[in-house]
Order: structure tokens, then C-alpha cells, then sequence
């Protein structure tokens, strides 16, 4: 290696993808922001500090066999046969789908694209889902229902910085994403029910009680509609569907839409005057609005009233959800996810199929069907038709599944756990075999931003000595499963060529993005169908993605709310600035820790003294599924019905252990912005 050495990358974390300059001089990494389009030159806490991570005291360096009530280093070619033999076991006695895929949605695109692949050739398997499936789930199944194609951000970040407003349908890039903030220049209407710090530089915050943000999309868009500002020619003209959908509206009158939501009536008319007023505008959503049991039907609210306004499909204007995890976007676009082929096609679509087993070699009915979605495959860890085996790539299930207590359960049932990771995560520890694979700075690749923007990771240094990628843990996995070497390539590069022809003509098609073009800095974004073509920065500005060209209104109407006197309050989970996800990695960096090193519960004032609590008391939370321990911190801009904690934190203050099992009927999204809570002190001993 050189003395010194700098590459053009990304932060390894959240889905905006801040463009860095990593340099490496005697030893030290450190991180710089780039001067790229979607952070102009910022960056927040997390990547300013993400070099540490290169350096975490407990990276997992050599291959772990559980003996006992230990794990115990050995070489790789001892895991890789002990994983191989307890499949084939597994297998022969039970069946191919009683193995098992968990991945995640940090993983590059060619880590998703191979361990598909390695999924339903290598082991013939159904069953594999990933953990994306808890992060945006909803908003896709929404997005692809009324565009006909589902990108995050249908338009360039940048363009968001030319709009006179903008609504915020909980998200909080404030936190979340700060250098997007830059972005949003305009008025800010958020709906939160937190005062959140992007709530706090809002022109307007509506608050509404949790679980209610699909009665407050459908009480917008019933005023819009009985004030005259629904854009009724652009209905006409680019839309299906609208009658259907405002026959639900009609009933959200804003009188009845305070009285379920808390928002006032005067409220809900400005956030429709200042969204209709602006020559430009935007509505996105963020996971707030999504993680609900009826999270696809909120999005939906949520693009009726863009639709309404007329903004999807224009120039400086357009709905958008704010992805999350670092390649979010593509990490469910190449074949992870348990109804899903590479090039964002269905797994039940007979010409998807077709082209997907020519590719690889096989005939089409060598595929397996559709699986489990990630809840149920975990949920049925270890039962009578469930997996036996499961495999984890890049995902700490035991703290980020909901119903956490019984996920860990169902997790220590199975026969073989197998987990890689970089860090002995909480999920790791459970294992029975630890993969070490590498990390960030480590690896080349590619990662797909919420703006559908294909990214080139760079990797600046080599990895520990016996760290291995993912792409050659897939390899010589298949190889010991019988599979021909050939069909696993172990170069980003080349994984990456055989992605773009298995997503050609698909709607994520990346046929004509290749190293070269990326390598020379071209802003490429997907679908891009050749190589003379320039990439599609804008969606839907010739049409929408339905054979009609129409968008599609939906029509949906909240669930019954269910009122519960032995858990009055609602608690919500969420994100802070300081910490990623689960935290496996974040929880490992000190300048990180510093500032958001444990969990909390906030608390409004009123609601704690009821209970007995005391500003940095320890808090008893719980649910009819189980309880958590946290600190209270009092929060008098909190509604008195709520409380709210991170869930990136372990053990016993794992907000996770009171979120549920009930799913999202289309996206199998499950319900974590709203689990019924009782507090009480929590008494030591
Ligand atoms: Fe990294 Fe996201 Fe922070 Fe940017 S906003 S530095 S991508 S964590």
C-alpha cells in the first residue's frame, strides 16, 4: 500500500449516500465530505466519525464455531464444511425450503444480486427475505400501485431545493439525514407526533396521535377537494381512480379528522393552503407514515393528495419516500426480497422467469416461488413446517424484528444459525457459526441512493487478514452445495455485469450502467436500457408507468382504532442522529456513544408525575407482548398520550420488545409506530 492514499466513496450508512473522500496516511483513515450533489459538501456525526469503524476493538476477524455455550475461532475451511454438511442434512431430512435467507438492505447491490442468486440456486429455496422489508416496504407496494414503478425518489434530490413547500409525512431528516436539509428551503409542513428537530424548523407542524396519519392524508385531501384547489384537469387527464377514492375522503371532514387525530381543524386548512399556494411542491413520506399495519394504505393517502394537487409527473413537483437504509433502494431491487427477481420483477411473473433462468443458466421451473416475508419467515424459525437453518447477511434481527422477545426465541430454535457480519452483533452472538466479512472501506461495489442514483464504493484498504468478502463466502458455499464455481462470481465487477443483464427490460434496469460510466463520474440513475443512454434522473414526466400511462388513486380508509385501558398510551419507535438501525455499528464508535450511548423514553411532564416518574428515572414500558426498561427523559412538547423510544439500543431497553405481529396486509410491513403502553417506575432488585 502507498503512504498515502485517498478514494472518492460513500458513507457506509443511511440511504442519502454522502459522497466522502476516505484517505488513508501512515495507518489513519479519515473521513472528509465531497463536494456531491445530494450533501454538498456535508456530512452529519455519523459520517463524519465513520472511519472508527474500521477500527472497532471487536471487529470479527477469523471464523467462530459454537462449542457449547461458546464460540470458538477456527479456519474457514472448518465453517464453511460444517455450514454445508448441517444444510445438506437439513435438506435431505426436511426440505429445501427448510433452509433459510435473512439479508439486509446495507448490503451492495452485487451482495444482493449474489445471495439472491445463492438463495434459490445454491439452495433451492423459497424461503429468503430481508431485513428492508421493516424499513419501506409500505411506500413501495403504495408506489408501485399508483406509478406502476416504485423509486424512492422519483426526481434528484437536488430538485427538492427549488420548492416552496414541502410535506413531511413522518420523517425527520433533521436527524435522520441532515445535509439533506440543505435541500428543503422552502416551508416545511411535518406531520410528527414528536416535535422533532426538523418539526421544529417547520413553518407548520401538525401532530397527530400515532397510528392516525391515514385519517389526516384523507382529511387533506377532503379539503382540497371541497375548497376548489384539487388540480382537476390534471385528474383528467393523467389519473384513474379519483372518484373511488374521494367516495372514502368524503367522510374525513376536517371536524371528524380532529377529533381522531388531535390535528386542529385550522391546521389541516393551512398545510392544504400552503401546499396548494406553491408554484412548486412535494409530499414524502418517511418510515413514520409507513411502518403501520396499514402502512401501504397510508403512503396511498399520502399519494391521493399528491395526486390531487397534481404533482407527480412535473417538473418541481412529485411524491417521494425518504429510504433508509444505505442501499435501501437497491438492496430490494436485486432479488432479496421473498416476491422478487433481479430487475425489480415479480417472482410470480411467468416472463420474469423466463429471462431471470436464462441468465442463470437453469430452466424456469428450477426457481422457486415466492416465500415468507421477512416477520413470518422468522416467526416460523424452528416450527413444524418452518426453516431449520437460516443464514444472515448484514442484519441484527434481535434488535431491529418486531415482537423482539419471541423473535430471539424463535432465532435460538433452529438447527444452524449462521451469521456474517463485520461485528459480533447482537444476532451473531446467538449463532452457531460467525462468517467475518468485509466492511465498507474494504470492498468495491455499488449501492443504489433514494434517488435512484447507482454509487460507486470504493475500497481504500485491504481488509483483516482472514476477513473475507460476502461474494466469496456465496462462492465457496455453493461449490461445497454442488453448484459449478462459475455461476457465483467473486469480483464486484463481474457480479455486477451479470446483474445489468438479468435486470435488462426489467423496471430497475441497469443494462446500461456499467464501472466504466460510474468510474468516470457520470450521475447515472436507473432505469438506464444501453449504454448510450443517459439514465432517467425524472420519472413519469411522459407518463406514468401503467400500460394506460394513468397514475392509479386508491381507495383506503383507516382501521378501527382500538382503545385498551390496560395500555392507555402509545408508544412510537424511532431514530437519532447519533446512532444507525439496530446500532450494531454505531453502538461500537465513541464519538458516537458520547452523545446517544443509551436508551430513553420520552415522556411529557403530565403523564409522567400520573405515573410516579421523575426526569432520569428508570421507566418500566409495557406492552400486552412484553416490556423495556428505559431512562425517562421529560419532554412537555411530547402529546400526553405518547411516549417514544430509539430502537437502537440491546438487552433490556430494546424498544422492540413491545412492538407486535400484526402485519401490513400488501406489504407485510409490521406495526411499529404504535404499540400500546402502559409506564410505570421501574423498581430495582
Ligand atoms: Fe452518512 Fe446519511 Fe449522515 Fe450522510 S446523512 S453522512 S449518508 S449517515
Amino acid at each position: 500500500m502507498p503512504e498515502r492514499r485517498t478514494v472518492a466513496t460513500h458513507c457506509p450508512y443511511c440511504a442519502l449516500q454522502c459522497g466522502t473522500r476516505l484517505t488513508r496516511e501512515r495507518g489513519v483513515v479519515s473521513v472528509r465530505p465531497d463536494d456531491f450533489p445530494v450533501n454538498r459538501g456535508g456530512l452529519c456525526r455519523k459520517g463524519w466519525t465513520a472511519a472508527e469503524l474500521l477500527e472497532v476493538p471487536d471487529r470479527l476477524r477469523r471464523p467462530m464455531l459454537r462449542r457449547g455455550d461458546e464460540l470458538v475461532p477456527v479456519g474457514w475451511d472448518t465453517a464453511l464444511d460444517t455450514i454445508a454438511d448441517e444444510i445438506e442434512r437439513i435438506r435431505a431430512e426436511h426440505g429445501a425450503d427448510a433452509v433459510a435467507v435473512f439479508g439486509g438492505g446495507g448490503l451492495t447491490n452485487e451482495k444482493a444480486y449474489l445471495l439472491g442468486k445463492f438463495a434459490r440456486l445454491a439452495l433451492g429455496t423459497s424461503q429468503i427475505d430481508y431485513n428492508g422489508r421493516f424499513c419501506m416496504s409500505s411506500a413501495a407496494a403504495a408506489g408501485t400501485a399508483a406509478f406502476g414503478i416504485d423509486r424512492g425518489l422519483p426526481f434528484p434530490v437536488t430538485d427538492l431545493s427549488g420548492a416552496n413547500a414541502v410535506l413531511l409525512a413522518g420523517a425527520n431528516p433533521a436527524e435522520t439525514m441532515p445535509p439533506l436539509m440543505q435541500h428543503l428551503t422552502g416551508d416545511l409542513i411535518v406531520i410528527d407526533p414528536r416535535r422533532t428537530p426538523t418539526a421544529e424548523r417547520a413553518a407548520l407542524h401538525l401532530q397527530p396521535a400515532p397510528g392516525t396519519d391515514l385519517a389526516l392524508a384523507l382529511g387533506l385531501l377532503h379539503i382540497a377537494v371541497v375548497d376548489g384547489v384539487a388540480d382537476r384537469d390534471y385528474i383528467a387527464e393523467r389519473t384513474t381512480g379519483f372518484e373511488q377514492a374521494w367516495q372514502r375522503a368524503v367522510a374525513w371532514w376536517p371536524e371528524r379528522v380532529e377529533r381522531v387525530t388531535g390535528v386542529p381543524v385550522r391546521d389541516q386548512h393551512a398545510a392544504v393552503r400552503m401546499l396548494a399556494a406553491a408554484e412548486r411542491a412535494y409530499v414524502l413520506t418517511g418510515r413514520g407514515a409507513e411502518q403501520h399495519g396499514d402502512g401501504t394504505d397510508t403512503a396511498a393517502g399520502f399519494i391521493n393528495l399528491a395526486l390531487a394537487l397534481g404533482l407527480p409527473g412535473r417538473p418541481g413537483g412529485g411524491y417521494g419516500c425518504l429510504t433508509g437504509q444505505g442501499n435501501g433502494q437497491g438492496g430490494r431491487e436485486h432479488g432479496q426480497k421473498a416476491d422478487q427477481l433481479p430487475g425489480y420483477r415479480r417472482i410470480d411473473d411467468p416472463a420474469a422467469r423466463a429471462h431471470i433462468a436464462r441468465v442463470w443458466g437453469v430452466a424456469p421451473d428450477e426457481l422457486p416461488g415466492p416465500g415468507r416475508s421477512a416477520y413470518e419467515l422468522l416467526d416460523a424459525l424452528g416450527t413444524e413446517n418452518g426453516p431449520r437453518a437460516l443464514l444472515v447477511f448484514g442484519s441484527n434481527p434481535v434488535v431491529s424484528a418486531p415482537r423482539s422477545a419471541h423473535i430471539t426465541q424463535r432465532l435460538s430454535c433452529v438447527d444452524l444459525l449462521v451469521v456474517a457480519d463485520f461485528v459480533p452483533s447482537e444476532t451473531a452472538r446467538m449463532a452457531d457459526v460467525v462468517l467475518p466479512v468485509t466492511q465498507w472501506a474494504e470492498e468495491d461495489g455499488t449501492l443504489t441512493n433514494l434517488e435512484g442514483r447507482v454509487l460507486r464504493r470504493r475500497r481504500l484498504q485491504d481488509p483483516p487478514e482472514h476477513v473475507r468478502s460476502d461474494l466469496r463466502v456465496l462462492h465457496d458455499l455453493a461449490v461445497r452445495l454442488g453448484e459449478p464455481g462459475h455461476r457465483y462470481p467473486t469480483t464486484p465487477r463481474a457480479v455486477f455485469d451479470e446483474l445489468r443483464e438479468a435486470s435488462a427490460g426489467g423496471h430497475a434496469d441497469y443494462s446500461g450502467i456499467s464501472y466504466a460510466r460510474l468510474d468516470s463520474g457520470e450521475a447515472v440513475h436507473w432505469p438506464c436500457p444501453g449504454e448510450g443512454h443517459s439514465g432517467t434522473p425524472r420519472l413519469f414526466l411522459d407518463g406514468f408507468a401503467h400500460p394506460d400511462g394513468r397514475a392509479r388513486f386508491a381507495a383506503v380508509e383507516p382501521r378501527d382504532a382500538a382503545c385498551d385501558t390496560e395500555f392507555p398510551l402509545t408508544a412510537t419507535t424511532g431514530r437519532l442522529l447519533a446512532q444507525y438501525q439496530s446500532g450494531a455499528q454505531t453502538r461500537r464508535v465513541p464519538a458516537l456513544t458520547e452523545v446517544a450511548g443509551e436508551v430513553f423514553v420520552e415522556i411529557h411532564p403530565d403523564t409522567a408525575a400520573r405515573a410516579g416518574l421523575a426526569d432520569g428515572m428508570s421507566a418500566r414500558i409495557s406492552s400486552a407482548r412484553g416490556s423495556a426498561v428505559a431512562r425517562v427523559r421529560l419532554v412537555p412538547t411530547m402529546r400526553p398520550d405518547v411516549v417514544f423510544l430509539p430502537f437502537h439500543f440491546p438487552g433490556a431497553g430494546r424498544a422492540n420488545l413491545l412492538t407486535g405481529d400484526a402485519l401490513d396486509p400488501r406489504s407485510r410491513m409490521p406495526e411499529f409506530k404504535a404499540s400500546a403502553v402502559r409506564v410505570e417506575p421501574e423498581v430495582a432488585g
